[in-house]
């Protein structure tokens, strides 16, 4: 049983309400420990340790933050073993995806806007008789709130950048995925940070989330989550002229065209559409395929999925665990039953799994995969952040951006060719902040990372980040007339 507590001021706090939230292992169904059901009296506690720690921590050389963040780095790297469990535990996927993947890539966050404290620079504008150089001050106190579908990642990509431009944090992350966010507040200790500095509370969306996004001292929002939380966020912090970044939903579409590498195309698409049982925000979920290939794409991407190891997320060899609530489950269950009313024919999965042993009490639900829906179906128009992705067949190239155009969201598209050319055209045309060609998930840290439409305002990652979490000031002085 784990029973997390808030890390406010440097210390482990229990909530001022002295109430706590079960929180639930989803791949057992069980009781695994308790968090905090923190209020605006938490959060203004978190708010004061920040104001005390703020004029020294914005006013620290890039070389200490450098270091400090590093170490930070490090200790999540030496502690990869603990945070992938945990991780595990609490949102049910798989130990491998944990531990290979998303524990060394959020301290790799931590490392790179390390090394960004020590390059960050601004500009200057000359002009003949004067000269402008612009400032990036530190805004001052900001609040990052984060998603359960990959925590300490998505975490530490807001933290991280934060922290490296001189600012107080006041961050939050899902009341279903808080362990890692939790061990994080130790590794601080640890490495140095000061007491305030980071500040972590925990507890509900609609009470602790909101009351860091209303606090008049909270200057900056940063927030990845759903499209309907983004709305309520923003329509708080712009009558409080806010910074507000919103990394938000997708419906991803994915573009096979019938000069694809076949079988790389249907490994890759099978990866896109199931990793993380389908809960990744850049996850595919309506897979276009050329007409030409489409039965042979079809009936080897479902042979594909069939193969996927489901089941205990702490066996070595599953590739599939649990989805991250029974709530959820429920959710995406519905739209399964939707796209049935809607006239789609399952090819395969559908329906719940019930692993045998200690996850018979588990949220598992199969991969699955429908076809014959159009696409201004509601499985093809909203999110639905699960293991359920459509194919729909088009023609031409003309047909297929007009298919992936056909959302109201725009964060993240693959396109699947040998041709160059076409690669170029369509990755100009389509409607979305990522493109991936030939590959899913290669992420380069320093490049801008976000959506258009309902996918969100503003990006993340490298200088992006880093400009998001300052304030630029304009100086400029004129040496001659
Ligand atoms: P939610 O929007 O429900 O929650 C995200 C975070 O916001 C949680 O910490 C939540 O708290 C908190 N929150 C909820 N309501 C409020 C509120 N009124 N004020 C302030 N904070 C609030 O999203 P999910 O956690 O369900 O995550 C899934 C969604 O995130 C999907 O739509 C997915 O596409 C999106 N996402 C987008 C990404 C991107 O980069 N574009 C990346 C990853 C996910 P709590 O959960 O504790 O109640």
């Amino acid at each position: 049983m784990q029973h997390i507590r808030n890390f406010i001021g440097g210390e482990f706090k229990e909530p001022a309400s002295g109430l706590w939230i079960e929180k639930i292992n989803p791949a057992t169904g069980h009781t695994s420990g308790s968090i905090p059901d923190s209020d605006q009296r938490d959060v203004e506690l978190a708010v004061a340790s920040a104001r005390d720690a703020l004029s020294r921590w914005s006013e620290t050389s890039p070389q200490e933050r450098f270091l400090i963040l590093e170490r930070i780095a490090r200790l999540i790297q030496e502690r990869n073993e603990d945070l992938a469990l945990a991780e595990t535990n609490d949102t049910g996927k798989p130990l491998a995806l944990s531990s290979n993947v998303e524990i060394p890539r959020a301290a790799s966050n931590f490392r790179f806007f390390a090394t960004a404290a020590m390059q960050f620079s601004s500009e200057s504008h000359a002009m003949p008789d004067s000269i402008n150089f612009t400032l990036r001050q530190p805004i001052g106190i900001v609040g990052c709130i984060s998603p359960w579908n990959l925590p300490l990642y998505l975490f530490s990509w807001k933290v991280a950048p934060a922290l490296a431009a001189g600012n107080c944090v006041v961050a939050k992350p899902s009341e279903l995925s808080p362990t890692t966010a939790y061990l994080l507040g130790e590794i601080c200790q640890e490495a140095g940070l000061p007491p305030g500095v980071l500040n972590i509370v925990h507890g509900l969306g609609f009470k602790t989330g909101e009351a860091i996004v209303r606090h008049p001292d909270i200057k900056a929002i940063s927030f990845t989550g759903g499209t309907q939380t983004g709305k309520t966020i923003s329509s708080i912090t712009g009558p409080m002229f806010k910074k507000t970044s919103l990394e938000l939903g997708g419906k991803n579409p994915c573009l096979v065209f019938e000069d694809c590498d076949f079988d790389k195309t249907v490994s890759e698409v099978a990866r896109l559409a199931f990793s993380n049982q389908g809960q990744i925000c850049l996850c595919g979920s309506r897979i276009l395929v050329q007409r030409s290939i489409y039965e042979r794409f079809r009936d080897a991407l479902v042979q594909k999925a069939e193969k996927l190891r489901i089941g205990d997320p702490l066996d070595e060899h599953t590739q599939f665990g649990s989805l991250i609530s029974e709530a959820h489950l429920k959710k995406v269950m519905g739209y399964i039953d939707l796209a049935r009313q809607e006239g789609g024919i399952c090819l395969t999965g559908g329906e719940i799994f019930r692993p045998e042993g200690r996850c018979k009490n588990g949220f598992f639900l199969r991969p699955t995969i429908f076809e014959g829906l159009g696409p201004s179906c509601r499985v093809n128009q909203e999110e639905v952040f699960g293991p359920v992705i459509t194919l729909q067949v088009f023609e031409d190239e003309t047909e297929a951006l007009a298919l992936a155009n056909d959302s109201p969201y725009g964060l993240a598209a693959t396109l699947w060719t040998r041709d160059l050319s076409r690669a170029h055209r369509v990755a100009n045309k389509i409607q979305t902040g990522i493109v991936w060609v030939n590959c899913w998930l290669n992420r380069d840290l320093r490049t801008p990372f976000g959506g258009v439409r309902q996918s969100g305002v503003g990006r993340e990652g490298g200088w992006e980040a880093m400009k998001f979490f300052t304030e630029p000031k304009n100086v400029c002085i004129q040496y001659s007339k």
